[in-house]
């Protein structure tokens, strides 16, 4: 099913060391109800499903009058949410009633200490876990999205425990995207991916032993051995992204102009699936690490 993504605030309560939006929060307006409603309108023939994002969604005050308003329209709606105010369980209710089918909460730590250090903000780690919690009591689906840095990726097996104990069906490890927080903190977010990958293993490991559906995002095949079905890239559906701009086929563009194939990789069995790493990577960091597999 086609959807529509829309950055309905770029507020955060936030300050990811990582964070891909930067410091959007400062310099752009959010859109107004009217705005967003009439992209919902507009948008329904084509595509079936929404997607509220941000910034940080549930800071939007009428944020729950909008989502009412989309599942009037018919769309299946997704929120993806650093998940810190569903702590308090009557906002859950009171959005799922209004029509919330699904939950994409970020959680970047296994612990207070590690998750609430690269948000910046104090408290988060519990705010965040109890919401998971809350919100998988009612009923609703929850997926999780940890963004590999190098201050968590030795982690990653905890993480992954730490997730299932808590009753997440299913979990993503994200590679980041070299732009606006990350880019800035470069020289101590941002790991090398060869770095990364036996954690990365491990952590997936330990999901599909325990029953869980697990993902990866912008780590190519050639580093991801017996994992390549883990790859996120493959399920995401084509999208419309209202930003600040609006791009017409984010999946066209991520493989396109976002990512990038380097000079061997024409010799790989997976160059016409494989999307490459996102371009900044081999910018900064050169070809290296990815050997074509023959
Ligand atoms: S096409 Fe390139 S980046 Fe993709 S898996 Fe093959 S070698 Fe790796």
């Amino acid at each position: 099913m086609n959807r529509i993504d829309i950055k309905v605030s770029f507020k955060c309560n936030n300050h990811c060391k990582f964070c891909v939006q930067g410091d959007k929060r400062d310099f752009c307006p959010d859109k107004s109800d009217q705005e967003i409603k009439e992209i919902l309108k507009k948008s329904r023939k084509a595509f079936g499903e929404v997607v509220f994002t941000g910034g940080e969604l549930t800071l939007r005050p009428n944020i729950i009058g909008l989502v009412s308003f989309a599942k009037g329209l018919g769309y299946k709606v997704q929120l993806q949410t650093n998940g810190r105010m569903f702590v308090y369980k009557d906002f859950c209710r009171d959005i799922i009633k209004a029509g919330a089918d699904m939950f994409a909460v970020s959680i970047h730590g296994h612990n207070a200490r590690l998750h609430d250090y690269l948000t910046g903000a104090r408290g988060s780690f519990q705010q965040s876990s109890a919401g998971i919690k809350n919100i998988l009591s009612l009923g609703k689906m929850v997926v999780t999205n940890t963004v590999i840095n190098q201050k968590n990726y030795r982690f990653l097996p905890e993480i992954a425990d730490f997730l299932i104990d808590l009753g997440v069906p299913q979990y993503q490890f994200a590679y980041p995207h070299i732009l606006g927080n990350a880019l800035k903190n470069i020289s101590f977010i941002v790991p090398r991916k060869k770095e990364i990958m036996p954690y990365v293993k491990k952590g997936l490991k330990i999901g599909i032993a325990r029953g869980r559906i697990v993902r990866t995002e912008a780590i190519p095949y050639c580093l991801l051995g017996k994992y390549r079905d883990c790859i996120a890239e493959q399920h995401i559906p084509e999208t419309k992204v209202f930003d600040v701009k609006i791009n017409e086929d984010f999946s066209r563009w991520r493989k396109e102009e976002g990512k990038l194939k380097g000079p061997n990789c024409k010799k790989c069995r997976y160059f016409k699936c494989c999307e490459g790493p996102w371009r900044e990577y081999p910018e900064i960091f050169g070809w290296n690490e990815f050997k074509p597999i023959k």
